[in-house]
């Protein structure tokens, strides 16, 4: 993408960004600034607000957000980005469509599902990362991207109970013409609780894209297993805990993850009554071999989508 018509974008939307206005306190808190509600023309929208000194941070979320062809039902719609004078610092915002009932993490420590409802989280998030893996190629074309940082925080439910993928902020771009990745990051990103072996050990290979979008799939498995456990199709289910929270403490350190993950090579559990159910039980199986060790062997995500598309057909269910 040219970055003058990224910034020259940006300018146009500054007028919309000026007209925003913000209530306090914050409604979400993440690793950079804080997510407000904000009003722009009498309709709800949320403000992410970054400091000056986050701006690579807002700028790479802004670029990746203003992507060609990026808008899908199940990613988080962008409205506006712009900078705010703030008397002694300047703010960078970044205006986003508004969902009342928040992230998947909160929607599910208050929420339990039934079949249709857990099909339509499962299936729309799966449906927003197909789109992000996905290069279309042609003049409106769009490049493949990984997210990077899949986790039930950066997940949005929308009114209707489906899901919107967002927190684009850590997304790589691979664009196969000239074969190259956007950000040949060494660093190793993302969120400890949900790392894969390969990000754990720092042994991804930087230069296949293949294995960003494999990474991306063992972090939504762990995703898939969450939003199984707040299933109550086999019976009521347990109080909602993310994902290896038997396993590890609270923000738990590259150290801790590895021994669970990389030496007992442990995950969550699968319950038996789930095992045997006739739609949960696929779901186990794609969740296993989303969450496999070996980055090369989990299931691309056009396949998973395929597989919960049928079930949902032979289930008959409405989404
Ligand atoms: P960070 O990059 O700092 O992690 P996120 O974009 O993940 O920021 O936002 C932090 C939290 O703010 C989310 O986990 C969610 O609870 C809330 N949030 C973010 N965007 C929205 C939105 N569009 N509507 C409602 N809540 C949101
Ligand atoms: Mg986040
Ligand atoms: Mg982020």
């Amino acid at each position: 993408m040219d970055p003058r018509n990224g910034i020259s974008r940006i300018m146009e939307q500054e007028t919309v960004a000026k007209k925003t206005k913000i209530s306090y306190p914050a409604i979400g808190k993440g690793r950079y600034g804080a997510v407000y509600l904000g009003n722009l023309h009498g309709d709800n929208v949320a403000v992410k607000i970054f400091t000056s000194k986050e701006e690579a941070s807002w700028s790479r979320e802004v670029r990746i957000y203003q992507t060609v062809m990026l808008q899908h039902e199940n990613i988080l719609r962008f409205i506006a980005a712009d900078n705010k004078d703030a008397g002694t610092c300047t703010e960078l915002w970044l205006i986003t469509e508004y969902h009342e009932n928040g992230s998947l993490f909160n929607y599910l420590s208050d929420t339990t599902l039934n079949q249709e409802a857990l099909f339509k989280i499962a299936y729309s998030i799966c449906c927003g990362l197909a789109h992000l893996h996905t290069e279309m190629i042609g003049i409106r074309g769009k490049p493949a991207i990984a997210h990077r940082d899949i986790k039930s925080n950066n997940i949005l439910v929308k009114k209707d109970g489906s899901c919107a993928i967002g927190d684009l902020g850590l997304a790589v771009c691979y664009y196969s013409k000239s074969n190259t990745i956007d950000i040949p990051s060494n660093e190793r990103v993302g969120t400890r609780r949900y790392m894969p072996p390969e990000v754990i050990e720092d042994t991804l290979n930087m230069r296949s894209f293949d294995a960003f979008k494999n990474a991306d799939i063992y972090s939504f498995g762990l995703v898939l297993w969450e939003v199984l456990s707040r299933s109550n199709i086999t019976g009521t289910p347990d109080d909602y805990a993310p994902c290896f929270s038997e396993m590890v403490p609270h923000d738990p350190s590259i150290e801790e993850m590895r021994r669970v993950v990389v030496v007992g090579k442990r995950r969550p559990r699968l319950k038996k009554e789930w095992e045997i159910h006739p739609f949960i039980s696929p779901i186990c199986k794609i969740i296993r071999e989303c969450w496999s060790d070996n980055n090369e062997s989990r299931l691309p995500v056009l396949r998973v989508k395929k597989t919960l598309h049928s079930l949902l057909h032979s289930g008959d269910m409405k989404i």
